[in-house]
Order: structure tokens, then sequence, then C-alpha cells
């Protein structure tokens, strides 16, 4: 028996989970109605997710449900807001009860850890693709945005870097680890938005950014929309182990600078700000290292213990 479009809605996309008191109607009209909150600006974000560009084909559905959700919660993140609601258009081929049901677990897990309310979407036919659109709210004028570094300013950055881009490179078979790095495909398929670190970070953080095209692409969005330049301490990268092997082995540098899909939070603070962030960074989940400082002069330059410095050209993912 074909499921229909509205069968299909609701089954597997009208749970009542997360409903925060900002949702007034959620799933099932024409449109939902949400409330905002006093004093509060709406931050909205919308990323799409397309089969074989983005994705392999026959992707886990499960992890693609957790991925579309959580690279969108990402960009609230960097923002510092908190998420509130999403709504979710889907392409699909054909209706699969195995995989609707799969990819709306890895949905919802995303959606009840970080209280995100699914209030309405689309569902078409075709191609397979996901677009998911996040709303969050941010006390008036205290967003974190790119334009706020200052000449002094220090660079952090959350968690671990180039994880993502190992994993891919060896679920594509270009790499073959020594030991075999644990944990790295979770990374690529199930990225941790940084949620509550962003939101801690208000009030404290000069300017924020989330790194998905690498963090030599995006600091440099940082710097551009500041007007500013950068040192950055190659030393200084956080690396995970695994991570660490593969640039002893290799001797490239790419994977923590310039590979994507970390979704970690890039960042800088003023100097005399530094004691308020470290003790706000004790709580994170995550680590929390500076990397480099904010300067006067234009471009991004990554300086390493002992060595000339070399002048970098942003090379993150380029779709165009
Ligand atoms: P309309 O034709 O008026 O746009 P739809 O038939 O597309 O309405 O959708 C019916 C209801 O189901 C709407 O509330 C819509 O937001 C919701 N909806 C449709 N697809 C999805 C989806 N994939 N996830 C969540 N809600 C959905
Ligand atoms: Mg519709």
């Amino acid at each position: 028996v074909a499921l229909s479009e509205f069968d299909l809605i609701g089954r597997y996309f009208s749970r009542l989970s997360g409903v925060g008191s900002a949702v007034v109607l959620g799933v099932g009209d024409d449109c939902a109605l949400l409330s905002p909150p006093a004093g509060m600006e709406l931050a909205v974000s919308v990323d799409t997710l397309v089969e074989g560009v983005h994705f392999p084909p026959a992707a886990e559905p499960e992890a693609l449900g957790h991925r579309s959700l959580a690279v969108a919660l990402s960009d609230l993140a960097a923002m510092g807001a908190q998420p509130s609601w999403a709504t979710l258009a889907l392409t699909l081929p054909v209706a699969e009860e195995s995989w609707l049901g799969a990819f709306s677990r890895g949905f919802y897990g995303v959606a009840e850890r970080f209280r995100v309310a699914l209030v309405g979407g689309d569902t078409t036919r075709g191609p397979l693709a996901i677009s998911v659109q996040v709303g969050g709210y941010v006390p008036a004028g205290k967003a974190l945005r790119r334009s706020g570094a200052r000449p002094g300013d220090l660079v952090y950055v959350t968690g671990t870097l180039g994880d993502a881009g190992l994993g891919l490179l060896i679920q594509q078979r270009q790499y073959f680890p020594p030991a075999y790095g644990l944990g790295l495909r979770d990374r690529l398929e199930r990225p941790t938005p940084r949620v509550s670190e962003g939101m801690a970070l208000l009030g404290v953080a000069s300017a924020a950014i989330d790194v998905s095209d690498g963090l030599a692409a995006d600091l440099g969005h940082i710097l551009e929309a500041s007007g500013v330049g950068a040192a950055l301490y190659l030393e200084r990268l956080p690396m995970s182990d695994a991570v660490c092997a593969y640039v002893a082995d290799t001797g490239d540098w790419n994977l923590p600078l310039s590979a994507g899909d970390d979704y970690e939070l890039c960042l800088t603070v003023p100097s005399q700000r530094q004691p308020t962030l470290d003790e706000v960074g004790a709580d994170f989940d995550c680590a929390l290292s500076w990397v480099g400082v904010i300067e006067k002069q234009g471009g991004l330059r990554c300086v390493r213990e002992g060595a000339q410095g070399c002048s970098l050209e942003p090379r993150g993912y380029r779709h165009f």
C-alpha cells in the first residue's frame, strides 16, 4: 500500500516533542504560528543537503536526519542564538517506510537534544534533497557577528579540527590510517552543533563563525567582514590523535586548516576578556583552544615555530 503524503507527514514528522512556548501552532495547518519572546531577535538560517553533492548515494538515513538538522543548528550556534524551531523540505524519489523511520529518528534525536520543535515543512517527489530551516532567538543587539573582530583580539576554536575531513578521506579510501581513527565517522556523519557554547559566548566573543568550510576559509570570512588580518599558529591547532598522526605521516596541514564539515566554532575575543572566556570555556563540552591573533594588516598568515611564516590562500570547499 502506497503511503500518502499526509500519512507520511502524520507518521514521521508530526511529533509534538520540543514544542516550547514560542510555538503557538505546529505541523498540520497552512502555516505554523510562532510567538517570538519579547526583547529577542529572530535568527533564521536554511541549509540544503543534496544526494551526490553533500552525501553519497545510499547514505544511512538515520545519519542524514541527524546531519541535516545539526548543520543548520550550527549556524544558530555561531550567532549565539537559542534554537527554537525548524521546518523541513524533503524531496524524495520514493516514500520508503524504513528510510523515513530512520531519517525521522535521526532528525528528532537532534531536535530533542537541542529542544527544537519541527513546526512545518514540505514533501515532494524528486531526486533526494533535504532542506532544513531553523529559527532561534538571541537578545536584541547581542548576536555574534562576523564583523566584530579588532586588531589585538585573540582567535580561538572549539573542539578539534580535521576529523570530518579525515573521516571523508578514509570513507573514500584515499587514506589508510595505521590505526583506524575511531569516532571519525561520527564526526563526519553526525556532527555536534556547538549550541550551548555559542550562547555562552554572548557578551564575551567579539566575532564568531562556524567552521563548515575549513578554518582558513571561515576565519577568512571573519577577517574580511571585520576588515582585519590574522596570524595563525599552526602548532596550536587542536587536533585529535588521528589527525596528528595523519599530519605527522603526510606532512600535509590542509586537513586541520582547510578540510570542511567539522562544525566547530571559530571566535575572537578582546584580550581583556580572556579571563572571562577561560571561565566560560571551562563549562564547554569540548576543548577551547587559542590559535592566533587578529592583526591590522589584512590576510591570513600561518606561523610555525622555528620556521618562516607563510601567507595562506584560504581554500575551503567551493561549490562554484
Ligand atoms: P500546503 O499544501 O498547504 O502547503 P502541505 O500539504 O504541504 O500543505 O503540508 C501539510 C502540513 O504538513 C503543513 O502544516 C506542512 O507544514 C506540514 N509538512 C509537510 N511536509 C512536512 C515535512 N516533511 N515535515 C514536517 N512538516 C511537514
Ligand atoms: Mg506545502
